[in-house]
């Protein structure tokens, strides 16, 4: 019989959840860590208490051409933590658009409902979840490891595998010293910034569209969030997402340049002012050449890495690497007879 295993899964967002629930459903003992207050990582959304306004600023729909996800998806649409999003697509390439002539082809969009973090929320909640921790060292003593957080120093539990479900970089921090071979692979990606900036109106917004791709300039998607499935329609918010090599250049920038250079490009697309905003930088939103590998796992040092970066970037990506670094485990456990 299959021995049941320890294991912690660093990073909370799709890839780590994913991971975790296949190999909890498989009875093994799972402590999922993450640094933030909730659970969903980058399929994150920006919330206000007081009057419920939201805007998802990072992730912004998925799609599912994978069997195995699309299931995944069909599972969070039944338990009502998912649902397509139809908007009015179009692409600019330049201020003097034909919004109708440009539609890009038919493709099934979703969203997390009622808001970007629902499915990883759902996810969360049939998981062990130590939210608030951030990992900052791996230590091995014998055949197991322990965790260092900086918020509690030393954690008591042992593992006997770990599996870090996070940006290149932030892998890279925590292999360096266990595993040079891993962190080798994780110095490879190199992961881009992006600004995003959240807008909230008053009124409707009279565009044509209600997600656009930019060509030009420096946006590259901008979205009225409040299209979405799920959202209250009478709080007219806009997403803006900066394009990637313009937000690197401008990454240092305070928030209210790099805010006003992106409302300045939003106005000559046909964009109002806006009654107020929110900027936020991402300093590692997507990989430049994403790698293929699916995930990596070193069967010696019970040490795995998985996450969107390792598998063609994307939300989708980022769950199929989860369950791909689960089945590694599983057969690196068969093959040593544990
Ligand atoms: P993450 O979601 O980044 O999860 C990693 C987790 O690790 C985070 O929760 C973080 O808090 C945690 N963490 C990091 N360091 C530590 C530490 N030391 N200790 C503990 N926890 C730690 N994808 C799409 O499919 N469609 C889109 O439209 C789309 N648009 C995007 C737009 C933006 C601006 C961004 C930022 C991303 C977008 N993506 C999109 C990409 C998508 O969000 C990611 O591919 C996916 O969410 C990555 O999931 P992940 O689990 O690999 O990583």
């Amino acid at each position: 019989m299959t021995r049941l295993f320890n294991i912690a899964v660093i990073g909370a967002g799709i890839a780590g959840l994913s991971c975790a629930s296949a190999l909890q459903a498989a009875g093994h003992r799972v402590q999922v860590f993450d640094k933030s207050r909730g659970a969903s990582g980058r399929m994150s959304t920006r919330r206000r208490a007081d009057d419920g306004w939201q805007c998802d600023h990072g992730a912004q729909y998925f799609t599912a051409r994978d069997p195995a996800f699309a299931a995944e998806v069909a599972r969070w649409q039944q338990a009502g933590v998912a649902a397509m999003w139809s908007p009015r697509i179009a692409v600019l390439n330049d201020p003097s658009y034909d919004a109708t002539s440009r539609q890009p082809g038919p493709l099934d969009r979703f969203v997390g409902t009622p808001r970007m973090t629902a499915p990883g929320q759902w996810l969360a909640g049939s998981l062990d979840m130590s939210l608030g921790t951030t990992v900052q060292r791996l230590h091995r003593g014998g055949p197991q490891w322990q965790l260092e957080s900086a918020e509690q120093g030393l954690l008591d539990p042992r593992f006997d595998a770990v599996l870090l479900a996070l940006p290149a970089p932030q892998a890279l921090a925590l292999t360096e010293s266990p595993a040079p071979a891993l962190a080798a692979v994780a110095a490879s990606a190199q992961m881009r910034g992006c600004w995003a900036l959240m807008l909230q109106f008053d009124s409707p917004v009279d565009l044509p569209f209600d997600a656009a791709f930019v060509n030009s300039g420096p946006l590259r998607w901008i979205a009225r969030d409040s299209s979405k499935p799920g959202r209250d329609p009478g709080l007219e918010t806009w997403l803006l997402h900066a394009e990637a090599e313009w937000s690197e250049a401008h990454l240092e920038l305070p928030p209210d340049e790099a805010a006003s250079l992106m409302l300045a490009a939003f106005a000559v697309l046909g964009g109002p002012a806006p009654q107020t905003w929110t900027a936020h930088r991402w300093r590692y939103a997507d990989t430049r050449e994403p790698r293929l590998d699916g995930c990596l796992w070193d069967d010696d040092l019970r040490l795995g890495l998985c996450g969107d970066w390792l598998n063609g970037g994307k939300v989708e990506g980022a769950w199929l690497s989860g369950q791909r670094l689960a089945a590694q485990l599983f057969s690196g456990f068969a093959a040593t007879g544990t």
